[in-house]
């Protein structure tokens, strides 16, 4: 089975476009959450994943932008962003995004499961050795798949020592692909990167697909129309650094 992993996806439908337009043919969809907030097209990228289907798990930013979590813990831009983007969601969509699941969710494949920040906690993030050290070595599934922290890669737990690992690309503009064949019998968390706000250096946005037979991890990197997702953020209003930072991949 092929699994196609969105997250962290952030209003930007642009980005959004083109993973799609990058992927490969897959057998489900697994969105592992940050549908909206910071971006500009929380409507378009909403009506596209719920006309994708597959499992869902609900982000942070899905929960303040439906109005089931305050803003407390949030930056002042990331706030801003919130409130513009509950005021254009229509109600069909806020409705939608309220009933999105809390992770952890279990995939069909045994022992994958799903999350937005980790197992144990789902707003936690899973940036360091030692984060990721404390979720696998108390890990009830081989393979977790995880969003929140926009940094594409994995982490495994070999002899007890946790490593990091993190896609080693050609370029810095072109659409490419790093495979990650997962060893059997160890634990590992694995991040597909964000769709539309990268902060790991890349501006490209980033997804991967999981092949559950071959126990294959593709990462894949897919160039988009950032000025247009660029445009869109300040024509709305919006801080100009939600902007920026796209182009910085930061
Ligand atoms: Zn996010």
């Amino acid at each position: 089975m092929r699994i196609l992993l969105l997250s962290d996806i952030h209003s930007n439908v642009e980005a959004l476009e083109a993973c799609l337009a990058a992927a490969p043919p897959t057998d489900a969809t697994v969105n592992l959450g940050d549908i909206v907030g910071y971006g500009a097209s929380p409507n378009e990228v909403t009506e596209r994943v719920c006309g994708l289907g597959g499992i869902f798990v609900r982000g942070n930013h899905d929960k303040v932008v439906a109005g089931i979590d305050t803003l407390e813990g949030f930056n002042p831009i990331a706030g801003v962003a919130a409130l513009w983007n509950r005021e254009q969601l229509t109600s069909e969509h806020l409705a939608w995004l309220r009933a999105l699941p809390k992770g952890p969710v279990l995939s069909d494949i045994s022992s994958v499961q799903y999350v937005h920040g980790a197992p144990d906690d789902e707003d936690r993030y899973v940036v360091t050795l030692e984060d990721a050290a404390l979720q696998l070595r108390q890990a009830t599934a081989n393979i977790t798949f995880f969003g929140h922290t926009h940094i594409q890669g994995a982490f495994f737990l070999r002899d007890g020592v946790v490593q990091a690992v993190r896609p080693a690309y050609a370029t810095v503009g072109k659409q490419e692909t790093w495979d990650l064949q997962l060893e059997s019998g160890l634990n590992y968390m694995i991040n597909p990167g964000s769709i539309g706000q990268p902060r790991d250096g890349d501006w490209r946005a980033a997804f991967a697909v999981f092949d559950s037979e071959q126990r294959i991890v593709t990462f894949f990197r897919a160039p988009y129309q950032i000025r247009a997702a660029q445009e869109k953020i300040l024509a709305a209003g919006l801080p100009a650094r939600l902007a920026t930072r796209l182009a910085a991949g930061s």
